[in-house]
């Protein structure tokens, strides 16, 4: 279950979707320098976006 208390989780960071602006969660890992190139993908609308075009975000 996905719950806001995860915000804490230092393995995650939380993203918000510029398409449908639902928040979901990605592994702390797509914020390394080798996965810059690699767009998200948003489990809700399927668009795919760079990091840099998510309005908000937290735990990066
Ligand atoms: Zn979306």
């Amino acid at each position: 279950m996905i719950t806001i208390e995860k915000v804490g989780n230092p393995k995650d960071v939380w993203v918000t979707c510029p398409g449908c602006k639902q928040l979901y969660y990605i592994d702390r890992l797509f914020y390394e320098p080798q996965y810059d190139k690699i767009p998200l993908h948003c489990p809700f609308c399927h668009l795919e976006f760079a990091k840099e075009d998510s309005p908000m975000t937290w735990g990066e």
